[in-house]
């Protein structure tokens, strides 16, 4: 299939490519410079450009930012959009809003005006949009039935509270784009929580880490022993479990039409700390121990459970255990120095 997958320089975006090259398909990714081009290419030197191309997006939350990238001879057939801002350093709602929600539905425009032969669209959406952290009951399932009731006036509260909205927004905008256009192509949405796991992209300085592996950096460095990162949630997926997700509800033609809830378990810091402890007894004593491991800690009544069975029957995907993804993500954070 010939696949057009948005925001290629990301994190996890990096993993969906290795998916989709290593599964046949033929890809153009966007990025936002010539140089990230040249980085993504050069991590895949035996591929040649049929197979791996790039088109730039510099910023999506431009109107029509992406009516260009969507056109490709031979055509696309598939669309993956997970390019969206991930921080928590927004000065402003905004910041996030609005990259979010008009990239999410500029390319669902862009595709219905000039790519006829897009038969699915595949949107990283987030648990941010599932979860209720407003109220978090000890007995709630989160399952795909579940939408965060997050509203904009509790959006410009706080940094993760926009960065929350902003996927929640965006994923309900996609589902009504749908519901009100009725477009040739078939939506499904992919909903990961925290993502760990390794880096395969080529990262132009530690600086440039993306938001979920800041936390396993500062286990290594030992900014955690004083203050443990915050958790906006419990559950944690693989990044390579997260990206074959994504061909795969490309490649599902069941996968049409549904959320995706993928997730693998549970973590907490004290968790990811004694794995580290285990498996790289060199940083032990860098490791936040008592009181700092209070913060993400599992509440005290007890964590909410998750379903992941539409992601397992329909999809297929199995799912990595938190030590496999910690260690893993250790080795690829140490060559960059992230314990220095
Ligand atoms: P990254 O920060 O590594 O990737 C984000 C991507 O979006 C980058 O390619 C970035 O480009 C691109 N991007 C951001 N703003 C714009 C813009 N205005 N115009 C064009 N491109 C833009 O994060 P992840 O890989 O972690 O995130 C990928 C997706 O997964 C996002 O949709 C995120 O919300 C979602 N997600 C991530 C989770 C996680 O724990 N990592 C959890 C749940 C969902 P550039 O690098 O050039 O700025």
């Amino acid at each position: 299939t010939r696949v057009l997958l948005t925001g290629g320089s990301g994190f996890i975006a990096a993993h969906v490519l290795e998916a989709l090259l290593a599964r046949g398909h033929s890809v153009v990714t966007t990025v936002r410079s010539q140089t990230k081009a040249n980085a993504i290419q050069k991590d895949h030197p035996g591929i040649n450009n049929d197979r791996l191309s790039f088109s730039i997006v510099e910023d999506m939350a431009q109107p029509n930012a992406f009516d260009r990238a969507v056109v490709s001879d031979p055509p696309f057939e598939a669309v993956i959009h997970t390019a969206s801002p991930y921080h928590f350093h927004a000065q402003d709602a905004q910041e996030l809003l609005v990259p979010a929600i008009t990239g999410t539905t500029g390319i669902l425009k862009s595709v219905q005006r000039y790519a006829p032969l897009v038969k699915r669209v595949v949107v990283t959406s987030s648990f941010a949009a599932i979860n209720d952290v407003f109220a978090s009951k000890a007995c709630k399932v989160y399952s795909e039935a579940d939408w965060s009731p997050i509203t904009e006036a509790q959006a410009n509260d706080s940094p993760a509270n926009a960065y929350r909205a902003s996927k929640t927004f965006a994923e309900r905008a996609a589902w009504e784009f749908v519901e009100r256009e009725k477009p040739t192509f078939t939506l499904s949405v992919i909903n990961p929580p925290l993502v760990l796991g390794p880096i395969v992209h080529n990262l132009s300085s530690l600086d440039a880490l993306n938001t979920s592996n800041q936390r396993i950096r500062d286990f290594l460095s030992g900014a955690a022993k004083t203050r443990c990162p915050p958790t906006g949630n419990y559950l944690f997926v693989d990044v390579r479990d997260l990206g074959l997700a994504h061909v795969l509800a490309v490649e599902k033609e069941a996968a049409g039409g549904k959320r995706f809830f993928i997730v693998s378990s549970h973590f907490s810091n004290a968790e990811i700390a004694t794995i580290i402890g285990e498996e790289f007894p060199e940083y032990r004593d860098r490791l936040p121990t008592g009181d700092s491991l209070k913060t993400g800690e599992y509440p005290p009544d007890g964590v909410y459970g998750f379903d992941n069975t539409r992601a397992r029957e329909i999809l297929g995907v199995h799912f990595r255990p938190l030590r496999e993804s910690i260690v893993d993500a250790v080795k690829s954070l140490l060559p960059l120095g992230v314990d220095k």
